[in-house]
């Protein structure tokens, strides 16, 4: 349970517009149900955008009611579907948008996704004056102004059952794995998904490690005889299949790991508890903020409390991962 703000209600609302875009990630169907829940309470009327902004600018629109959304908790992927629109890149694709949703006339668009749709978000409100509000919907949990985003814990969760997986094979082959996991530029997830599953090592853009260090584990696990199998995760860092570049290295050393990219894998499956709780909590809040005035913000977590960033920080700082993890699972190692 998080820490819930008081709101004071002083604006009206009659019709807001939701769509999710960019990469999809488990628990973006119950932050629908809960924006479209919590809007009904206040008699809002809500349109669902099918495919992100691409679907905004088609008028590819869905009447959501509370029961369009019934039975939405545990189904991973998004009801609305999500696209990737490289126009809306253009401020005439997004003087489109913002012409369709005033002839829609409606008040406020909610937009649930990474960091390139909450930037899309922000141009449509500074360009044209639309209220606008984000809701943090990625694997990564790589945004800034908040700690934690819709997705991360189930895609660490998949991971991890994954990496179990793989470990007992390992086991049975005396081999070491290294295990590619998502994470444009990001090593949350890979750090996340190799304390839980106990890797000897992880391997992230923040700090790339250097072959030598990589071998130099691998020969040292193997001299101290009997146990030699692990696993190495490694964050793909924008480049799937990065890790089999890193093989090639360390063939070249005399290593011979065995690769394994989890993929696609890693956005599906049923949200878990804490990404339904954390979804419905923050679009429960959504709403309540709109009606009170406020916009052009991230509704976000910040030590346990929900809270808003200026979407206008949120797209120009980045966000840190807290390196002492590393240091955590190092000490942890054989
Ligand atoms: P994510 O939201 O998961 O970070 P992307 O970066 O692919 O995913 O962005 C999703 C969509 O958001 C893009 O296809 C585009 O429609 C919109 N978008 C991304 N970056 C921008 C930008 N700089 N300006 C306008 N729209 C953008």
């Amino acid at each position: 349970m998080y820490q819930l703000p008081e709101f004071t209600h002083n604006s009206t609302l009659s019709k807001i517009a939701i769509l999710t875009s960019g990469g999809d990630s488990p628990g973006m169907n119950p932050a629908i149900r809960a924006l479209v829940r919590t809007a009904n309470k206040f008699d809002i009327e809500v349109v669902g955008v099918h495919r992100g902004y691409a679907g905004l600018i088609e008028e590819d629109f869905e009447s959501l009611g509370n029961r369009s959304v019934s039975g939405l908790c545990h189904r991973g992927g998004t009801h609305l579907r999500s696209a990737r629109c490289l126009s809306f890149h253009q401020s005439e694709t997004r003087s489109k948008a913002a012409e369709i949703l005033h002839k829609h006339q409606i008040d406020a668009l909610v937009v649930i996704g990474g960091d390139g749709s909450l930037t899309g978000a922000h141009l449509l409100a500074q360009e044209h004056n639309i209220r606008v509000i984000g809701l943090p919907g990625t694997i990564d949990n790589d945004i800034f102004g908040t700690d934690d985003s819709i997705g991360f814990d189930t895609a660490v969760t998949t991971a991890v059952e994954a990496v179990d997986k793989i470990s007992d094979t390992a086991a049975s082959h005396d081999r070491h794995f290294l295990v590619e996991v998502m994470g444009r530029n990001s090593g949350a997830l890979a750090t996340q998904v190799a304390l839980a599953a106990g890797a000897e090592m992880v391997i992230i853009p923040e700090h790339k490690k250097g072959i030598q260090e990589v071998s130099q584990m691998l020969a040292e696990s193997r001299r101290e005889g009997g146990e030699s199998s692990g696993i190495i995760v490694v964050a793909e860092g924008g480049q799937t299949g990065w890790s089999y570049k890193l093989l090639e290295e360390l063939q070249a050393l005399g290593e011979d790991p065995r690769v394994c990219i989890l993929g696609h894998l890693q956005r599906g499956g049923a949200p878990t508890a804490h990404d339904r709780i954390l979804a419905a909590t923050l679009g429960n809040c959504a709403i309540h903020y709109l009606l009170s005035g406020i916009d052009n913000v991230m509704v976000g977590i910040n030590a346990g409390a929900v809270d808003t960033t200026p979407l206008v920080d949120v797209i120009s700082a980045r966000k840190s991962l807290d390196m002492a993890n590393l240091t955590l699972i190092e000490e942890l190692q054989r």
